[in-house]
């Protein structure tokens, strides 16, 4: 049993405040994501679980222990930094075989759980080499076998991937994934890259200036974001946000863009009430507009500005007065640079957006 709870975790650096109460609750094999970007506390909140920097206030509870002040040896967790931090002097084996014998275990279990943690990762043929000898990625394996031989309850794992290249990392995540679930430990995982983080986690806790901003599974943070900032962070193209004005026409509300007036779903109506005759955030995903090549009464035309083929899809940036909004169509769609497209809006797939605190707005 791992189960992990933050509970109003501060930590500050001088005046500067990196961890704001935080609070979070990881349960036992679990695999928790901290996504957020650069500088928004994900590695001070990790390293405060590790106990290699302490939180200033707060608990942090493992199995409803307080372990907030426990020593880093004593709390039965192992870590892989995004260094690696392997030891260049030592053979693969020493390296994953160090903090078994740091911990005194019989040679003959430390031979068993190095072969093990060796195996998992492909990498039992390499172990009397030297980390020089090795590639970045077979670098990499060795710090992921060291944390895995401890047979910790939970790992921490800070931007593991980072230093790889981009189809070391495909790899990776994937190869990642399925060991962590096999040897179900409790994982946290800290990584600034949304795709690794919706790829791999159970749950993802998105952060910024250290808040955590919603935890929520995968499908959840991509689809309903909690305010305008984790729509904006998680996928590529960003959530686009177009400013919306909310009319009433025979007791009906509206919401006009441009010149474009549709009515709003009965659902969310009562939510959007007290924004009658004001500007509201309409956030929708690329991926979620229906685009039309001819005009149609339902839908709004705009001048297409950037068509670039992706393959798989063609992006294309069409512009409503101040507003840029990224669509995504069939690479078939037949949309050209400088002519017009028809875009509706699915009711269900518009998230409202209060301007003022970003706030989503909930039926
Ligand atoms: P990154 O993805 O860049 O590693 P992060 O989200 O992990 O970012 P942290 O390393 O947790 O961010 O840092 C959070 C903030 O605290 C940053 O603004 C950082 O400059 C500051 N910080 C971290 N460690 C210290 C320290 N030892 N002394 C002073 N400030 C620090």
């Amino acid at each position: 049993m791992a189960n992990i709870l933050i509970d109003k975790v501060g930590k500050h650096f001088g005046n500067f405040h990196a961890l704001k109460e935080v609070s979070l609750e990881i349960k036992d094999q679990e695999f928790m994501v901290l996504l957020g970007p650069s500088g928004c506390g994900k590695t001070t909140l990790l390293r405060a679980i590790a106990g290699l920097g302490m939180a200033d206030s707060g608990r942090i509870l493992l199995d409803g222990k307080d372990i907030t002040y426990l020593p880093p040896r004593m709390r039965g967790m192992s870590m892989v930094f995004q260094s690696y931090a392997i030891f260049p002097h030592m053979t693969v084996f020493d390296n994953i075989a160090f903090g078994l014998k740091m911990r005194g275990l019989e040679p003959k279990q430390i031979k068993k759980q190095v072969g093990k943690a060796a195996e998992l990762l492909h990498i039992e043929a390499m172990l009397e080499r030297y980390p020089h000898k090795m590639s970045g990625g077979q670098r990499q394996r060795v710090a992921v076998a060291r944390a895995i031989a401890m047979q910790a309850e939970v790992l921490l794992m800070d931007e593991p991937l980072s230093n790889l290249d981009a189809l070391l990392r495909l790899e990776m995540r994937a190869e990642l994934k399925r060991l962590l679930s096999d040897i179900k430990v409790t994982t946290i995982y800290v990584t600034h890259d949304q795709i690794e983080a919706l790829s791999m986690g159970d749950r993802i806790a998105v952060m910024k200036d250290g808040i955590i901003q919603q935890v929520d599974v995968p499908g959840k943070v991509y689809d309903l974001p909690q305010n305008r900032f984790v729509g904006s962070f998680i996928g590529n193209p960003p959530m686009n946000f177009l400013k919306a004005t909310i009319l009433t026409q025979g007791g009906q509300l509206w919401a006009t863009i441009a010149d474009f007036s549709f009515e709003i779903e009965a659902k969310i109506q009562e939510a959007l009430k007290t924004y009658v005759n004001q500007e509201v955030i309409l956030g929708i995903r690329a991926e979620n507009m229906e685009v039309l090549a001819a005009p149609d009464p339902k839908a709004l035309g705009l001048r297409v500005q950037v068509l670039e083929p992706l393959g798989s899809q063609n992006l294309l940036t069409v512009s409503i007065g101040q507003d840029k909004l990224k669509v995504s169509t069939h690479p078939d769609f037949p949309a050209k640079t400088d002519e017009l497209v028809w875009l509706r809006f699915p009711s269900d797939k518009i998230r409202w957006i209060d301007p003022q605190s970003g706030q989503s707005l909930r039926a």
